[in-house]
């Protein structure tokens, strides 16, 4: 039975999509079988994957609103053992067709567990936002990898984004964990870089990735290639960061279980 870990921000810009894409792809290469989820209108996780969003037969749209059967919208991609179900801007009238629905939280959750045995890994992409989007893939997953960047504000946001934890373990999924905090383009050059990290070690305990990701300028490049990290420059610090993430991601799961 595959785990589900949706990577959780509301804050935008912080590098969910980057370490959505580049941690799958990495654990893909570690020979497990990853779907990847998009969820997010802007359909970034799609194209970062090299697949065309603007020439969808089927989305995550058609999921969430037309009913569809989830294993009529995945799609092989360039990468071995990863799979994807794709979004687009179509996506983005989503929030408000799914208002009025019955049962509207848990539809993302329905279609997942159709299918959550034929992976070991399921990551989910969530929006920039705290909408129904959002709450269907807190809903869907058993944990939340958090992105933190390490700028001002780091922790600016990241109490909303625990209270939405809370209120959704209260209501609608009460085993939903945190299963860990990735710290994001880290410049080691600067006393801020090193001063947030301090602060988000402080804030989540045991909760934080031993390993950092750098601002690396190949993270940045990768997506407009449709490559991951791994596969546009195996040798780059980001590369080399992304994987030891799945490494270390592997071995705490993995040696649990
Ligand atoms: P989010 O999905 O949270 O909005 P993204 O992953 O899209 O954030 O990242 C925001 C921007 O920062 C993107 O342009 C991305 O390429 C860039 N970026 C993300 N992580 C890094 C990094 N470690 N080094 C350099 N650029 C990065
Ligand atoms: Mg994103």
């Amino acid at each position: 039975m595959g785990k589900t870990i949706a990577i959780f921000n509301q804050k935008g810009g912080v590098g969910k999509t980057t370490t959505n894409v580049n941690l799958s792809a990495c654990i893909a290469k570690l020979n497990r079988k990853i779907l990847v989820i998009d969820i997010d209108p802007q359909g970034n996780t799609t194209s970062g994957f090299g697949i065309d969003k603007k020439s969808l037969d089927n989305s995550i749209y058609d999921i969430l609103i037309e009913g569809e059967d989830i294993e009529n919208v995945i799609l092989e991609t360039e990468i071995e053992n990863l799979h994807l179900v794709p979004s687009n801007v179509e996506l983005a009238g989503a929030e408000i067709e799914l208002t009025n629905r019955e049962q509207r939280e848990i539809i993302l959750k329905n279609a997942i567990d159709k299918i959550k045995d034929k992976y070991d890994y399921i990551f989910v992409d969530c929006p920039p936002s705290l909408g129904l989007l959002t709450i269907n893939s807190l809903v869907a997953v058993d944990s939340v990898i958090i992105p933190i960047q390490c700028e001002y504000y780091a922790l600016e946001g990241v109490s909303q984004l625990m209270s939405t934890i809370k209120l959704v373990k209260k209501g609608l999924n009460e085993n939903l964990e945190v299963e860990g905090v990735v710290l994001s383009m880290f410049d080691g050059r600067t006393n801020l870089s090193i001063q947030v990290v301090d602060e988000v070690k402080k804030y989540f305990k045991g909760k934080v990735y031993t390993t950092i990701i750098p601002r690396n300028v190949r993270l940045a490049e990768a997506p407009s290639y449709g490559l991951s990290i791994i596969d546009y420059d195996p040798k780059s610090k980001g590369a080399e960061a992304y994987m030891e993430l799945a490494e270390e991601f592997l071995d705490y799961i993995e040696d649990v279980i």
